[in-house]
């Protein structure tokens, strides 16, 4: 039966939603690194290595109803969650002897879980910024409503504004203005001229009036504010900067004094904004892209007010949508999740507020969460798996045979000087000031953004806090930063499938060991390589070293643009650019890696038939195995410069010559070509 939920009915179909959605949690099955089962032997491993190594996990996991994505990585993310479920749990309950930061991350985990009071309050909780755009009356004062929607609300509005390093001058830390303000997934929702991108931009339409219908408005309001909000982030997309451009730090550099800014947008009051969010002076910013603020002033000089109005009411909506009663969170899933993603089910409750807490509290609650799952002696270990790479990846650079003695200085200081973040931080976020209520859901939201956007903004002229995680200790991923120049691995990631000290150092270097390789290589990508040791954009390539790296990334652009995410639709070789030389890289160096370790000891034996070398391979490809839905591989290849799983693993194979020779491929065979790129 489907029910259609519509405005009258708003609480009567609550039930419904929570009956999906509150299904009582099972203990998801830990995954494991090197699966035997997921190998299909009827596949050959010369011709589709990914089919060989994933071929029959594929065939065994479908996508769970709830999953757009569905591999390795998804089910550790769901291993995770489910252990930082079980600490909030325990958190949540009012026992007096919670410390006082389980009481914190309890009590915000407990707002959130507490439906009932969350449908009983309706839209109420949204009532005060709704007020403070009704009450804006003169389009001069578009800045100060701005800032009051940042700083009181937590609410982004038409930019983005913040503090971050100077890309020339990574120790200074400086004001930023940046493109936003758009509520599609990227800037080509709005202008590719395909069928299906417009129906999205016809189904976002008729979001955006149900939305508003369910904030109270008439079915006739609702209609043209949906229209109004449209017009004016059609707009905004003209003028932003597209992803792929968005990769060259020169083209997100422009230094301007606040004067130079005020010239550009004339009809926006910079100084009422600034003070607004109480931002410290400054005499230049970093204006990444000053084309989008020439588009931004366009449109407050001739959208009307009402218009600015819609747009504005619409921001707080959606930024909202989740946390409000089931009929705005059904309907903002129906349209972002299914629609745009193909995602048949909405996760449990307890899901999305495990993964909200983590957002909001994630040091917090981060910190206990290792004292239980990330010990001493799995860091240590870590520490001289990431040894072993470093010395790979300077043999790497030693050997290379197209770059001269000169540039192989300068990329082996700049190997030197990567700073190693494992596990968590030293220094974890004191989060005394931020408040927290048990009985405030949207509050709690809304707080911990302003709490996120303060900290940032106070940065401004202070000295950089090198120690600083850009991701929390239960995070399933990895990150290199260019100004930081560190590699940074979260606990969350520090497990099976990628790191598990059971299995044989194979395994290891084949899993993690390809995940530092990577994050290393990104040092040296088409992004990275732009940045020297210190974190500064300087070119330390010999003019002639440059053109050679480029000839070599123009391979992997060329060869990536081939590979298809869906039939028909190929991948941009060169958005997945940085994403497919660290993969390339940190196969290579893993490999050399392993085989250095391998060679102190005797020789080490076939294990479930399988050499050392291909059992690397194998836990590399495995890594991988995964499911997508469609509709998400179609929005990942405008959104995501990572490419799928399949071309992530052969893509890489095929680039080099140890995985031929490891499975005996005749060469010429499709992972064994006679031509590969090479740039690492
Ligand atoms: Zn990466």
């Amino acid at each position: 039966m489907k029910v259609v939920c519509t405005v009258s009915v708003l609480f009567m179909c609550s039930w419904l939603v929570q009956a999906q959605s509150n299904v009582a949690p099972v203990e998801p099955k830990a995954p494991q690194s090197f699966d035997l089962t997921a190998i299909d032997k009827t596949a050959d491993p010369c011709t589709d290595f990914y089919q060989y190594a994933c071929g029959n996990w594929k065939k065994n996991n479908p996508i769970p109803p709830d999953q757009v994505k569905w591999g390795q990585f998804a089910q550790l993310r769901e291993r995770n969650d489910w252990l930082l479920y079980k600490e909030l749990e325990a958190a949540a309950a009012p026992n007096p002897k919670r410390t006082p930061l389980e009481q914190k991350y309890g009590d915000f985990y407990a707002a959130c879980m507490n439906t009932e009071l969350v449908n009983q309050k309706g839209a109420a909780p949204l009532q005060s910024t709704l007020d403070a755009i009704n009450a804006f009356s003169n389009k001069k004062q578009l800045a100060t409503v701005l800032a009051t929607l940042e700083i009181r609300d937590g609410i982004s509005g038409a930019f983005a504004f913040g503090v971050a390093q100077d890309q020339k001058d990574s120790q200074k830390q400086i004001a930023q203005a940046g493109q936003g303000g758009l509520g599609l997934p990227d800037r080509d929702y709005y202008l590719l001229d395909n069928p299906r991108m417009q129906k999205i931009r016809q189904d976002y339409i008729a979001h955006m009036s149900r939305m508003f219908q369910l904030a109270g408005d008439t079915q006739e309001k609702a209609a043209a504010e949906a229209q109004a909000v449209m017009a004016i982030e059609t707009a905004l997309a003209q003028g932003s900067m597209s992803r792929t451009d968005r990769r060259d730090p020169a083209k997100r550099y422009h230094i301007m004094t606040l004067a130079d800014l005020e010239k550009l947008t004339p009809d926006f009051h910079w100084q009422s904004y600034l003070h607004g969010i109480d931002m410290g002076t400054f005499q230049t910013l970093n204006v990444s892209y000053p084309q989008f603020f020439t588009a931004l002033n366009a449109q407050i000089n001739t959208q009307s007010l009402e218009t600015w109005k819609s747009y504005l009411r619409w921001r707080a909506i959606h930024d909202a949508a989740r946390w409000l009663p089931d009929a705005f969170v059904e309907e903002n899933f129906k349209f972002y999740d299914t629609e745009l993603l193909g995602q048949e089910e909405i996760a449990p409750r307890w899901k999305r507020c495990t993964q909200a807490t983590d957002e909001g509290l994630g040091e917090a609650v981060g910190q206990d969460w290792v004292k239980k799952y990330f010990s001493p002696e799995k860091k240590a270990n870590m520490l001289t798996l990431v040894s072993a790479l470093e010395a790979a990846l300077h043999q790497d650079i030693e050997q290379l045979p197209w770059m001269s003695d000169d540039t192989k200085k300068k990329a082996l200081e700049k190997l030197a000087l990567i700073r190693n973040k494992i596990g968590y931080p030293e220094h974890w976020r004191d989060y005394s000031t931020l408040e927290v209520k048990r009985d405030d859901l949207l509050g709690n939201i809304a707080r911990a953004s302003i709490f996120e956007d303060r900290r940032n903004l106070k940065k401004l002229g202070k000295p950089v806090d090198e120690t600083e995680w850009g991701m929390t200790p239960p995070t399933v991923n990895a990150y290199y930063s260019p100004p930081f120049n560190d590699i940074n691995f979260p606990a969350g990631i520090l497990q099976p499938p990628f790191y598990d000290y059971s299995k044989d150092a194979a395994v290891n270097f084949g899993g993690i060991g390809v995940v530092i390789g990577h994050e290393m290589t990104h040092g040296f990508d088409d992004q990275g390589s732009k940045y020297d040791g210190k974190g500064n954009v300087a070119e330390w390539q010999t003019a002639e070293d440059r053109k050679a790296f480029t000839e070599r990334t123009d391979c992997e652009v060329k060869e990536y643009g081939g590979f298809e995410a869906v039939p028909g639709l190929k991948l941009n070789g060169q958005l997945t650019l940085g994403e497919n030389t660290a993969d390339n890289g940190g196969l290579r160096i893993a490999y050399t890696a392993l085989m250095d370790t391998l060679a102190k000891d005797a020789p080490a034996p076939e294990i479930d038939g399988y050499t050392p070398a291909q059992r690397f391979f194998l836990a590399f490809g495995q890594v991988w195995c995964s499911n997508v839905r469609e509709q998400a591989a179609r929005n990942y290849v405008l959104t995501d410069p990572h490419s799928p799983g399949n071309w992530r693993v052969n893509g890489a194979v095929e680039n080099f010559d140890q995985f031929g020779k490891a499975f005996g491929c005749k060469k010429g065979a499709p992972m064994y070509p006679e031509n590969a790129c090479r740039v690492w």
